[in-house]
């Protein structure tokens, strides 16, 4: 089953509405899609707990890691978790918080025109085949909306340079070698 977006939001996923996100500015639409992974804590997979933190609402006790995340106030527009459930916790019409200090082909702060995705998953890890699949229907859902021009790991935008090293060496960008009439970052399969 193909995905779809109808109104910023995607039709058939879960939405756990994330109150770190604001309204895009005037006439900005999403051009970039940015990937990202997170697992919580890292290296573990399966759990709430990144649609806790998403949603503020992370038990900072629950685990050591924890405690670093106190003052943070983030999110993405969607999470796909390592069975491929896409959650959506910001539409696509606002702002997620996700990118930080960032540029894309000279245009900083990216949150402002892109739309985040996290994979569950650890930088260092393989990502499931599963993830894989869904990854690309959302994108391609995301690109028959928007004027989406390209995509680029968070460790490709992050400023200053090596801010961020997300998704990591174990996404590989050749399971995108749908997307080559997009800008894509270099060493694509
Ligand atoms: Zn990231």
């Amino acid at each position: 089953m193909e995905f779809r977006i109808d109104n910023g939001f995607l039709t058939g996923a879960a939405f756990n509405d994330s109150p770190n996100s604001d309204e895009r500015p005037e006439n900005e639409e999403p051009q970039l899609i940015v990937i990202h992974c997170i697992s919580l804590p890292p290296g573990e997979f399966g759990g709430l707990d990144i649609h806790r933190l998403f949603t503020n609402q992370l038990d900072f006790n629950a685990d050591p890691f924890f405690s670093r995340l106190r003052e943070l106030k983030v999110s993405a527009h969607f999470l796909i978790d390592r069975l491929g459930e896409v959650t959506q916790f910001v539409s696509c019409l606002r702002r997620a918080w996700h990118a930080g200090s960032s540029e894309w082909k000279g245009r900083s702060n990216c949150n402002d025109y892109s739309i985040g995705i996290e994979l569950e998953g650890i930088d260092t890890e393989a990502f499931d085949p599963r993830q894989y699949e869904s990854l690309r229907k959302l994108c391609r859902a995301l690109a028959a909306c928007y004027p989406i021009e390209g995509m680029a790991g968070h460790s490709h935008i992050a400023q200053p340079s090596g801010r961020k090293k997300d998704p990591g060496q174990g996404f590989n960008w050749a399971e995108l070698s749908d997307f080559r009439n997009l800008e894509l970052p270099l060493g694509l399969g």
